[in-house]
């Protein structure tokens, strides 16, 4: 099964392609996480993002896409893979239907994640991480058992400078502006399918294997 997760910050794509990942078997492909991997491991691409990160600068399209060209090849991948945060503009989108064509394979699904404006930034601003093993929790919805302590390696948790509310705006302003196309563009190939974010973890995932199921048998 080959999915991409599209959605504002905060909606909540990330847990669900946890869930995904851990019903169906396939890789999760957070580009977060592909760079900070590439960065740790000091990899040719990996020095190449970190020169434009270490200048606040975006990650330009082509490291990113190498990326996740090369994750899509790993045999992890063989069973399928959710993408979360990427594609990100339609251009990354035109070119990760090369890479897929250049592997004979397709995407089968594009979920597209609805919460009001007003919820994801409740569930941005509430938002705290684990520095060591890349937890996440949240005050409201996911607590961890101990006040600011990670569940699963006991690490401090902190809020990423990116869940702080100036860079909060910031962040839907871009995604306003380059990511909502990508809803018309897969909308166009017929791919996508809208689904209410704005309930439990647990209701949206119920709600997301029902379309997921219609679209395995499919
Ligand atoms: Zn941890």
């Amino acid at each position: 099964m080959r999915l991409v997760f599209l959605g504002a910050p905060g909606v909540g794509k990330g847990t669900q392609a946890d869930k995904v990942s851990a019903l169906y078997g396939v890789l999760k492909v957070s580009t977060g996480d592909l760079l900070r991997e590439a960065v740790r491991n000091k990899t040719a691409l990996g020095v190449e993002a970190k020169s434009f990160m270490d200048q606040g600068k975006l990650v330009p399209d082509s490291v990113v896409i190498g990326l996740v060209r090369d994750k899509l090849g790993d045999p992890s991948c063989e069973k399928g893979f959710v993408l979360d945060g990427f594609p990100r503009t339609v251009p990354q989108a035109e070119e990760l239907g090369k890479v897929l064509a250049s592997r004979h394979i397709g995407l089968d699904r594009v979920i597209n994640f609805q919460v009001s404006r007003e919820d994801v930034v409740k569930r941005l601003t509430g938002r705290r991480s684990c520095p060591k093993c890349q937890a996440t929790f949240h005050l409201d919805f996911a607590p961890p058992k101990a006040e600011g302590i990670c569940d699963r390696c006991g690490s401090g948790l902190v809020q990423r400078s990116d869940d702080q509310r100036e860079a909060i705006e910031t962040r839907l302003k871009v995604y306003d502006e380059q990511t909502a196309p990508l809803i018309s563009f897969y909308e166009q190939q017929g791919r996508l399918s809208n689904l209410d974010g704005g309930g439990s973890v647990d209701a949206v995932f119920q709600n997301l294997t029902k379309v997921l199921a219609a679209c395995k048998t499919a």
